[in-house]
């Protein structure tokens, strides 16, 4: 499930580039380009889902591995302590419409 008009379904198929930090059957994850924090990395399903809550309805179990995955990350990067974002509907500040995780990590977070 692709659509081609999506950013994010391009930068997945290295139409766009970015910065990978992870990637495996399910997701890839890559580096925010406009960050909010020292590690800020975007874990994004390789299938598009109009946001999270699409996607808990399709395969909670491929958003039990987002999270996972951002898990993953926030060890590798930093102490095992993130934040995860999942904005969703454009009141809230999304604004592209292909779920993504923010993961926001490597250094103590301000409230
Ligand atoms: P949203 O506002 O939808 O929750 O998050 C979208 C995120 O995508 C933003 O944090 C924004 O900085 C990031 N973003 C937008 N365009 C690009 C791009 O071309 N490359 C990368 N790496 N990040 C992008």
């Amino acid at each position: 499930m692709k659509d081609a008009d999506c950013l994010f379904c391009k930068i997945i198929d290295c139409e766009v580039p970015s910065e990978k930090v992870f990637e495996d059957a399910q997701v890839y994850a890559f580096k925010d380009i406009n960050p909010k924090a020292k590690v800020h990395v975007l874990v994004v399903p390789r299938d598009h889902y109009r946001n999270v809550d699409a996607l808990a309805q399709a395969d909670p179990a491929l958003l039990a591995h987002m999270v996972e995955v951002a898990q993953g990350i926030a060890d590798d990067a930093y102490n095992g302590s993130y934040r995860l974002i999942f904005n969703t509907g454009e009141d809230a500040g999304q604004t592209v419409f292909h779920v993504h995780a923010h993961v926001l990590t490597g250094e103590p977070m301000e409230e």
